[in-house]
């Protein structure tokens, strides 16, 4: 596996970063075992000025351009090095999945309909590169003891999910009725179902008191429900897609709906 320690240089300036990213863009697509996807830019911020939680983000096209913006946080990617690479495997798999769904359809179109179903996919991509899979394929058990890579170190996989579920009671908590709030807690209950889906694949243990959907759909929604069953299909095919688009919109004109 490439490293960032192996390709960046002591210094860490923004080439060598970007060259550190492409190889890990490389490994990623042996990883899924896909040839040529996009090439995409580099862009950086910086975090501290922006105040933003985010080490990274991927700009999709849009109907004014084809190009992919990948916008990194310079400053945790020279802090976490190669603990950022579950990061890039999640952008990296918007991606994927941009290239390769509803690729007939305009790209606005098509990053509407695949929000529900590229978040899913994302975050399996990113706890099976935190977990140490060597590729997509492979079939291996975990356990809640097992070690997980986070940003600051390696946790056990139990601690990085209660963690995790103790944030988003937190979140849900607060949550209050308009746009910019659904849409993170929207992401966030799509998180939480990917990694749930992911623990009933690869963790031997019963994992279920870790995991609370029915929480979100108490705020969000009862379609919540309804989209965790599609999503657990790990289907991508067009009707499915656009099942979970509708869910999405029913969700969203909820808010629409009912804000203000
Ligand atoms: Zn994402």
């Amino acid at each position: 596996m490439i490293k960032f320690s192996d390709t960046v240089s002591c210094e860490n300036t923004e080439k060598d970063i970007i060259n550190a990213v492409r190889k890990i863009y490389i490994q990623y697509q042996e990883f899924m075992n896909v040839k040529d996807l996009p090439e995409f830019k580099v862009e950086f911020f910086n975090v501290l000025e922006e105040k933003s939680p985010l080490c990274a983000s991927v700009r999709l096209p849009s109907d004014t351009t084809d190009e992919y913006v990948l916008n990194i946080s310079v400053d945790y990617i020279k802090l976490m090095q190669e603990r950022s690479v579950p990061i890039l495997y999640h952008e990296f798999t918007h991606i994927l999945d941009h290239e390769t769904i509803l690729n007939d359809q305009d790209h606005s179109v098509r990053r509407r309909r695949l929000i529900l179903y590229t978040e899913f996919h994302a975050t399996i991509m990113q706890m099976k590169n935190a977990t140490g899979f060597k590729n997509n394929d492979e079939s291996k058990l975990l356990t809640l003891q097992s070690k997980i890579m986070k940003y600051e170190n390696d946790i056990r996989i139990y601690k990085y999910l209660k963690d995790d579920l103790d944030s988003y009671i937190k979140t849900t908590a607060k949550y209050k009725l308009n746009m910019k709030d659904f849409e993170i807690l929207r992401n966030y209950a799509i998180y939480h179902i990917a990694k749930k889906h992911f623990a009933k694949c690869y963790i031997k243990e019963d994992c279920s008191h870790l995991f609370n959907v029915q929480m979100f759909a108490e705020v969000l929604g009862e379609e919540v429900l309804q989209a965790e069953e599609i999503l657990n299909s790990e289907k991508n095919d067009v009707q499915t897609i656009l099942e979970l688009h509708k869910i999405n919109r029913i969700l969203m004109e909820r808010v629409i709906n009912n804000s203000n």
